[in-house]
């Protein structure tokens, strides 16, 4: 291949989402979706905006989607950015503000498309290694760098640091950003936003993948001082006016509103993410404490990926990391309280 064209794409290393199967009889445990459908105020939302308004483009900037996420976290609209999932923020987010002359920092074991980007972008970057108990080392963030960014609570291990200690690696690089992936903060963390007067570093980013059942819909946010919102939209207005199409407008907008289905079903899931928890600590795993819509596990005896392939022929899928020091776990979405008796279920019977 010595076209110029073929080393360029070569060069690019994808990331590999999770599986997607056809056959809808799975329990279906791999992605941290969740198992719930969104609010009927969104579908509806959705169903009315397919009927009356597809043949116009939407909103590029999305003003009442801002203003309505304004209103409920108690920020202004300038200081939030919406994108097509939060996938599409972070990516911006890497385009926009990390330097590519000193190295990014990340953890080893975390989100794998932070490399993906990293690697897109031409940005140099440092794996900061998690302690032996997973958690993050703190410290380690406070060397010169170019921009960190981590999920908190982390993923896969489901592990958080507080917002106290997120303060402090703000203080130790007031000139770089700091991102912190909220992807799951929903599920029993506390979320940094907090810190954004205080901070014009910090930029925290959400979804609506998760804790709002809306994976499909493809809707993610970034909160932050205007002065990094003004340079995503610039990244955003330069690429494609319309991330967020009418559907994911309208149905995000009644996501937001619709507080009582929220709550009811993270409380649910946090209840079943407890009981599943006990339960398979009682079969002898090591379940890593988890404040998100999954956990992290391992079994004493039988071999993760022998128990991952055993699981997928009872139609139960998870996910397994062939990755150094995590060989040895899995990670399970929380499900339905039905499906997670069909996992505890087969996990019995294979252990
Ligand atoms: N951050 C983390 C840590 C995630 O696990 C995910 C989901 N895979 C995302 C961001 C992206 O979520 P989405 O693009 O669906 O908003």
């Amino acid at each position: 291949m010595s076209k110029y064209w073929s080393k360029l794409v070569a060069s690019v290393e994808p990331y590999v989402p999770g599986e997607q199967p056809k056959d809808r009889n799975y329990v279906k445990l791999n992605t941290n979706e969740n198992p719930y459908p969104p609010s009927t105020q969104v579908l509806e939302a959705i169903k009315a905006t397919a009927n009356e308004s597809l043949k116009l483009y939407p909103d590029p900037n999305g003003e009442e989607l801002k203003r309505t996420l304004a209103n409920y976290c108690g920020l202004k609209k300038e200081q939030i950015f919406f994108g097509n999932g939060s996938d599409e923020v972070l990516a911006f987010a890497f385009m926009a503000f990390f330097d590519p002359e000193v190295p990014v920092l990340f953890p080893d074991i975390t989100y794998s498309f932070y490399p993906v980007y990293a690697n897109l972008f031409k940005i140099d970057y440092e794996l900061i290694p998690l302690k032996d108990d997973f958690t993050l080392p703190v410290e380690q963030f406070f060397k010169p760098n170019g921009g960190i960014i981590f999920p908190n609570p982390n993923a896969p291990t489901g592990e958080y640091i507080t917002v106290e200690a997120i303060e402090e690696i703000l203080h130790h690089n007031q000139d770089h950003v700091v991102i912190v992936d909220e992807a799951y903060v929903d599920f029993g963390g506390e979320s940094a936003q907090s810190l954004i007067d205080q901070y014009p570093n910090l930029l925290v980013v959400q979804t609506f993948s998760k804790s709002r059942s809306l994976a499909g819909l493809r809707v993610g946010f970034a909160l932050g001082q205007e002065e990094l919102i003004q340079g995503l939209e610039r990244i955003k207005n330069s690429i494609n006016s319309y991330t967020l199409d009418r559907l994911a407008l309208a149905g995000a907008v009644e996501a937001i509103k619709d507080e009582a289905y929220f709550q009811a079903t993270r409380n649910k899931i946090i209840r079943t993410r407890e009981r599943v928890s006990d339960e398979l600590g009682k079969m002898g795993f090591k379940v890593i404490p988890s404040k998100t819509n999954f956990i992290f596990i391992s079994h004493p005896t039988v071999k993760a990926e022998e128990l991952f392939l055993k699981l997928k022929e009872e139609a139960i899928l998870v996910r397994y990391f062939k990755q150094p020091r995590i060989d040895n776990y899995l990670r399970v979405s929380i499900g339905s309280d039905i499906e997670m008796d069909r996992f505890l279920e087969a996990v019995r019977k294979i252990t």
